[in-house]
Order: C-alpha cells, then structure tokens, then sequence
C-alpha cells in the first residue's frame, strides 16, 4: 500500500486494470453518518500479529471502527510527517526518504480493510462512511504534499544526490520522492502556487460535471422494445432488458440501457437495422446532444486549465508533463508507436467490411455497412469463419483445475511453491476465500501468502482485480513478505459441481495473478520502489496470459470435467484463429481515441474548437467511415472525469508491443515458454526490480534490444513492416 511517498492518495488514484483499491468518489457531504465512536480498543489500528509476519484480522473486522480508525491513522501519520518536516538536523536519506517510507504503518494497515470493504464486502452503510472520508483524505494527503518544509528537505537530498550519487536504490527513490512532489506544483514560488491550487479545484469541479453529465445522457436516452423487435437477440440479453425495463416502470417492455454492456450485444445480435441506428446514435452521442448535459465546452475549460497548470511547471504542453515519467518518455514516441499501427488497421478494416459486405449481400440485403452493422455482420462472419461454440471449451476450464495451472506456472518460471495453509490458521473476510503459503521451491524461504476471493457475491464489485495487503520491502534487518490477492466473480458452483469458466475469464484469471507473482517477486528495499509505471505496469501480467495456451498447461490443466480429456488440439487452434478475428475493428477503435487524447493535449487549447476538432482530426487521419472511436471526445471518461488516464490510453497499446515482444522471446528460446534462460532474465529484470529501474533499461537487459512492433503485428495477424523490401 505505501507506494509513494504521498502513501494514501497515490495508491488509491493509481490502481491498473483494477489491481489496487477502487478510487474514493469525491463529494460534498460533509455529514458524518451515525457512527458509533468508541473509547475502546480498535482492532483496525492494531499491529497485524500471528504466523507470516503478522496477517490482517479479517475476522475482526467492524464497520463501526473504520471512520474512527482511518482519522486517527491519517492524524498519527501527519504527526510523524511533522517530526520528519521540522527535524533540526541536517537532511539525509535515513532522516527524511527513509523515514518517510517508514512512516503511517498504522494508516496501511487500516486502508488494507478500507480495501476490503470498498472491493469485496460494499455495504451502503459502507458507502455513506466512505462519502465522508473521501474529502477528509483528500485533505490529509493534500497536507503531505503541500508540506513545504517536508519538500525543501527532500528536494536538499534530491540535490544532493545529483552531485554525489546514492547506492542505486536509494538514488532511484530519492528521485521517484522528489519528482513525486515537483510534477504536482512543489518547486513553485507562492503566487503560482496559488494559481496552481485554484486551477486543480477549479478541475475537480469540472471532472465531476463531465461524469455527471455522460452519467444523466446514460440514464435519459433509453430505448423500449417491444416484444416483437427481440429478433437475434439472446436469451440472456431479453431477461435482463426485460428486468431493466421493470425496474424503470415499465412492466411488459425490454429496455436498451445506454451503457456498453447494454449497447454492445444489441448491437451484435439484433436483427433491426433501424434500431441498432437508434441505440448506436443514443451511446456514440452522450455528452454531443447540445442541451444542458453537454461537454464540449466542458472539455475546452479542462484543456485550457490544463495546459496552464503545466505551462507554470515549464512545459510545453501537458502531455509533455505527464509523460515524463512514463516508459515511452515523449508524447512524440508515443505518437510514433500509434502512427506505425494505424494503417495496417485501416487496411484490415477494408478487408473486414469487405467479408461483412458480401454477407449481407448474401442475404439479399441492399445495404452499405454502417456503423450500427458492424459488430452484427461481423458476428455473422465470425460464426462462418471461426465457429466456436463457447459452452464446448468451458467443459475443459474447471477453476480448481486453471489454480493448479497458475501454481504450475509459477513453480515452472519463478520456482515458487504453493501449499494451502491449514484452515483456520490466518483469518479471512468471508468463507469463500482460500489462502496458500508461497515459498522458493529450492531454499524453502517464506516468500509470501496468496490469498484467493474467486466467486461473485453481493457488494463485490465486479470484474476481476488483484491487490495487495502488504508490499515487499527490506528496510530494517527483517524483510516485509507478501500478502497479494486474486479477486474474480465466477458463479459458484453447487456443491460437488466443478466451476466452469470461459476462455475469456480463464486468461483473466492468469493476467490478475501475473499482477499476484510481480507483487511477489519484489526485490526493492523502499516501498516507493514498488510504485507501478502507467504504460508499463500492465505488461507483466499481459504476458503471464500467454502460459494458459502452452502445451504443457493444456495437456495437464485443461482436462474435460468429465472424461479427463485435455482439450482438443482443434479447438485450442480455433481459439488462437479466432483471436485475431476483427482485430482491424478492435485496433481502429482504440488508436483513434488514442490518437485524439494525444492530440488534444499537445495543441494549443486556444485553437481547439470542440465542435469540430474532432471531426476535423479523424478527417486527416482517414478515419474508416464505418467506425467510430471506441470513445469519442464528449464522453471519454477516462480522459475528462479525472486525470488518471488522460494522454495515457496510448498505454494499452504500449503494454501490447512489450508483451507480444517479450512472449516471442520465450517462443524463439530453445525450451519456448518454459526456458530456463529467458525465465530467469524474465524474473530478474522484468519482475523483481519493479520501479527500482528505468523499465526501458529493464526491458533493454531482458532483450538485448527495445521492444519493436512486429511481434505485435503478428498477434493481430497484420502484414510485418519489417517483412517487406
Ligand atoms: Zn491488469
């Protein structure tokens, strides 16, 4: 949890494809709730004790404590700030870095149950304390970054450090502190300050307007069908629309709610073309409606208050600002990576619209692929090309079957070793969760506990998502093991019944516990060295998906829950086939939001006029007429409704390059993926080091090269530049 010298704040704002903890909602309610507070001990706050190093009492767990708890944390964590900031000797690492990474253990331990209850156990009892937290740890962690004493020591190390380098870890980590504080506004003289101050309150505003207004444009444009214009869809989707219509009063009908999960499968499945129109018109218009609900000014405010927050730190444009300390370094890189994807996209889509046109003219439809067809045409050739029936492969995908498969990696790649600990002897928030002891297989060293939450259940959130509860770290004599978990939401079984899960979640699966293994094989000594990179920290565990299509992992984990028979060689080829299926789609979609983030952070906000800047810069890249961006402008949240993502979608498609490159690696190694030699370099430069070392150099040491595009190409079965004169 304590990731940065920020602790708090940076860990809850940084969490990736859901590993972490769920960002705290900002609000207004400043009304504390019935809290019963008690003079008595709070078991949040105590010291984790029992066997591994001390294991949260997740059997002790009160809501009533969490309020009181999280204040007292937060307060006692201020007060070492305080000795740290104020200490009359001179500054060093040990009294200022060290100790700051030393410091609010307390506050740790009680956001660990914060986590619980916000990801796995939500209440609305839950909910209203959190509504009342989030201002207070807004507060408490804005008073550790604009602690100017606290920063005037770091940044006296900091420059230090540049005359007379520190041993590598403690250099990186003094950086990683002090560039913490200087890209938020520490560096700058009290005027600016000020400006700056303003201009972030004036954003919060902003960011909450936007994700209200594509919030209501979600809730107001609804489209009813009646029960004669369900042709195509599944069964699945017409109880659910039908429920959803009830929900809104309207008994008898099916409602189309305005929201991906609603519009996507419409849009594949239904049969009437006037009104796959209609619902691709209500998404694709969110926050475009010219009515009060919409963003384009809202947008233009952000882009201006933006670049004149960064153009005080001295940078040109915000992207500049933010990518500075991501792996790809330069808005222009990241351009460069995306400009040299795109046309095989396009050249993809033809084809693409090509096999869908001739489907429709197969059915004697005297049509022009629309938007609104494309993903209904594309499932009519997916199911002539690559039928694949997914019931079939789920009888080969039994849970306990793909966790023995997990441990079989994990033992055949980093030589771990997993063994369940006996029942009983470390806590757990709720019955279903299984816990295991992870151990290096050849010295036996405690490494770890893995702790496994793997079915849906009310108040968990869904998706699957990976955590830690502790982070690795070797600062006193003792060194900090690992308390990680696996989340996921697969339908639990009856009793005795195995849980069969699909293709799709049992990749899941193998990606959230690549998450689980990085946060295990951490060799960093601070804790701010465990920290993750945007566009790189989402590479590892892309890669650890690869290992489910291995052989080995097929012949002795992916077995028929009935006869033992590992799935056929047949289907497992349908599968890979099919992965590249549409990809001209997929591909489009994501780089022209992607492009369009970039773009609209390194214009000059001045000339954007959001009423036709899109159009006009999809224009210039030729963007296919029958795709839209997977998000456009008005309502791209990840972009305008806070700053998390914005000029960082890119980082999917960086994170992609790595790990198509990184897999070939494995695949070109003379014993493929279970290569002793290119596992080992795996673990030790892609792994261990986390944030201890620059990923780019990192990934140079793994490869003896960067990562170039072409293994990507080949994944998504476009042409291979370099294959060409
Ligand atoms: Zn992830």
């Amino acid at each position: 949890m304590k990731k940065t010298s920020l602790g708090l704040m940076t860990a809850v704002l940084i969490s990736a494809c859901g590993s972490g903890n769920a960002t705290a909602p900002a609000t207004q309610n400043d009304q504390d709730p019935t809290v019963q507070k008690t003079t008595m001990k709070n078991d949040l706050l105590q010291e984790w004790t029992g066997p591994y190093g001390g294991v949260p009492a997740f059997d002790e767990m009160k809501l009533e404590d969490l309020q009181p708890a999280m204040e007292q944390a937060m307060a006692s964590h201020l007060e070492e700030v305080l000795i740290i900031s104020t200490n009359p000797a001179p500054p060093t690492f040990e009294n200022t870095i060290l100790a700051m990474q030393k410091s609010g253990e307390a506050l740790d331990r009680v956001f660990t149950y914060y986590g619980i209850w916000s990801s796995n156990m939500s209440s609305p009892e839950f909910r209203e304390i959190q509504q009342v937290l989030a201002p207070k740890i807004s507060e408490y962690s804005s008073k550790i970054s604009q602690n100017k004493e606290l920063f005037e020591r770091i940044k006296a190390v900091y420059e230090q450090s540049q005359q007379d380098p520190l041993p590598s870890q403690q250099q990186r980590a003094v950086e990683l502190m002090y560039e913490d504080f200087a890209m938020e506004g520490a560096n700058l003289n009290e005027a600016d300050k000020e400006r700056y101050a303003q201009i972030n309150k004036e954003l919060s505003r902003l960011y909450t307007q936007f994700s209200n207004n594509v919030l209501a444009e979600e809730e107001n444009y609804v489209v009813y069908l009646e029960k004669d214009q369900l042709s195509g869809l599944p069964e699945s989707f017409v109880k659910a629309a039908a429920k959803a219509a009830a929900d809104r009063g309207k008994e008898g009908k099916y409602a189309v709610l305005n929201t991906r999960s609603s519009m996507d499968p419409f849009l594949t499945y239904s049969d009437e073309r006037e009104l796959r129109k209609e619902v691709w018109d209500n998404y694709y218009s969110r926050g475009d409606n010219e009515d009060e609900y919409d963003n384009k000014e809202v947008i233009e405010e952000i882009l201006k208050l933006r670049d004149e927050r960064v153009e005080l730190l001295g940078f040109e444009n915000y992207a500049q600002w933010r990518l500075q300390d991501r792996m790809a370094k330069t808005p222009e890189r990241a351009m460069e990576l995306m400009e040299a994807v795109w046309p095989a996209a396009l050249a993809r889509v033809e084809e693409e619209v090509a096999d869908m046109q001739a489907v429709a003219e197969a059915e004697g439809k005297d049509i022009v692929i629309a938007p609104w067809d494309y993903r209904y045409y594309a499932e009519k050739v997916r199911q002539q090309k690559y039928d694949l029936e997914s019931d079939e492969v789920k009888q080969y995908l039994q849970l306990d079957k793909l966790t023995e498969a997990l441990f079989y990696t994990a033992d055949r790649i980093f030589n771990y070793k997993f063994t369940p600990v006996p029942q009983g002897t470390v806590p757990v928030f709720h019955e279903d969760v299984k816990v295991w002891e992870v151990t290096h297989k050849d010295t036996g060293k405690h490494i770890g506990l893995w702790y496994l939450d793997p079915y849906a259940r009310k108040g968990k959130r869904s998706g699957a998502w990976a955590s830690q509860y502790r982070s690795h770290a070797e600062m006193d004599e003792q060194e900090e093991t690992v308390l990680a978990s696996n989340n996921s939401n697969f339908v639990k079984p009856a009793q005795g019944e195995p849980a069969l899960v699909s293709w799709d979640d049992a990749t899941t699966f193998f990606h959230e516990f690549g998450h689980a293994l990085h946060f295990f094989s951490s060799e960093v000594k601070y804790p701010i060295l465990n920290s993750g990179v945007r566009d790189y920290t989402e590479f590892q565990s892309q890669l650890l998906e690869r290992w489910l299509s291995t052989d080995e992992v097929i012949n002795r984990f992916l077995v028929h829950h009935e006869t033992g028979e590992p799935i056929p060689q047949e289907l497992v080829e349908k599968i890979k086939k099919a992965s590249t299926f549409n990809q001209g789609f997929a591909t489009t979609e994501f780089l022209a939001s992607a492009l369009m983030d970039m773009k609209l952070h390194t214009t000059d906000p001045s000339e954007i006029d959001m009423g036709t800047f899109e159009k006009e810069s999809l224009d210039e890249l030729n963007m296919p007429s029958e795709i839209v961006m997977r998000h456009r402008t008005p309502h791209f949240g990840h972009v305008f409704s806070g700053e998390g993502y914005a000029t960082g979608y890119y980082g999917y498609l960086w994170a992609d390059v790595l790990t198509s490159d990184a897999a070939e690696a494995f695949r070109e190694a003379p014993g493929g993926f279970y290569d002793e030699n290119v596992a080992e370099k795996l673990v030790k430069y892609l792994f261990a080091p986390r944030n201890a070392m620059d990923p780019a150099e990192a990934y140079r040491l793994f490869r003896g090269r960067d990562a170039n595009i072409d293994a990507l190409m080949r994944d998504r079965g476009f042409p291979v530049p370099s294959d060409k004169e």
